[in-house]
């Protein structure tokens, strides 16, 4: 818990005029505001300063704002995310609140009616952190650790036991088994397990998730040219169950 009680608020923005403007407007409304300029540095400061609310673009350089919101919902499914997009097409609108986004503002838009949408966003928040903070609690005890055959992975240590022993886990192999997990029984497409795995999306560099794959198998499986856990579905991609 943070002693001070402002609200810090990233804004994961690629056009400076646009973003140093929200920023001095959050910060005359009493918040701490910061800028992130492209999906990977915004993702870095996600993960160091920890805000109570993002702001999010979807048209960013590499990496587009609805990737980086999939890998922040893996690890974070209650922070408040509003998008800004000059997209205001009734699919993207449907794609992003299906990923997980609070609200959508379209550009150009007011500034009060941002500023109330912040608010109101952040206000929602609190309260509904309250409310859930004991289950939220029990919940993600019990889901750190999850075991199936005779492995077993903590999610809090990223280590791994299996008949290899004990591993290690990277961050891709950690985000990647996260994905599979909370998705048992679905089949993953290797495009959407690279975009997650490696933020981004095109026909390239599929083999890279092959080979991760390969060494999952290797980790977890008794037979890995048998496999029971991974399993691969012919022309889309995998699929995880136990
Ligand atoms: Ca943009």
């Amino acid at each position: 818990m943070r002693i001070d009680a402002k609200k810090r608020i990233l804004i994961i923005e690629d056009e400076p005029h646009i973003a140093e403007g929200l920023k001095l407007n959050l910060s005359l409304e009493g918040y701490e505001a910061e800028i992130a300029g492209d999906g990977g540095s915004a993702i870095r400061k996600w993960k160091s300063w920890r805000p109570d609310l993002i702001v999010l673009d979807i048209m960013l350089p590499v990496i587009d704002g609805l990737s980086v919101l999939r890998s922040i919902r893996l690890e974070d499914d209650r922070l408040p995310v509003l998008i800004l997009s000059a997209k205001s097409n009734i699919e993207d609108k449907i794609k992003g609140l299906s990923y997980g986004v609070d609200d959508y503002l379209a550009k150009p838009f007011h500034l009060e009616e941002f500023l109330l949408r912040v608010g109101r966003l952040l206000t929602r928040a609190s309260w509904s952190s309250e409310k859930r903070k004991e289950e939220y609690i029990s919940a993600s005890e019990s889901n750190q650790i999850v075991i199936f055959g005779s492995n077993r992975v903590d999610f809090e240590t990223s280590v791994a036991h299996c008949k290899c022993g004990e591993i290690h886990l990277t961050e891709q192999e950690v985000k990647l088994l996260k994905l599979f997990i909370s998705n048992r029984g679905k089949p993953l497409s290797r495009s959407r397990l690279l975009e997650i795995g490696w933020g981004y999306t095109g026909e390239t560099a599929t083999r890279t998730v092959d080979n991760f794959i390969v060494r999952f198998r290797k980790y977890f499986e008794d037979d890995p040219k048998n496999p029971v856990y991974f399993k691969s579905l012919r022309s889309v991609g995998y699929v995880f169950d136990y």
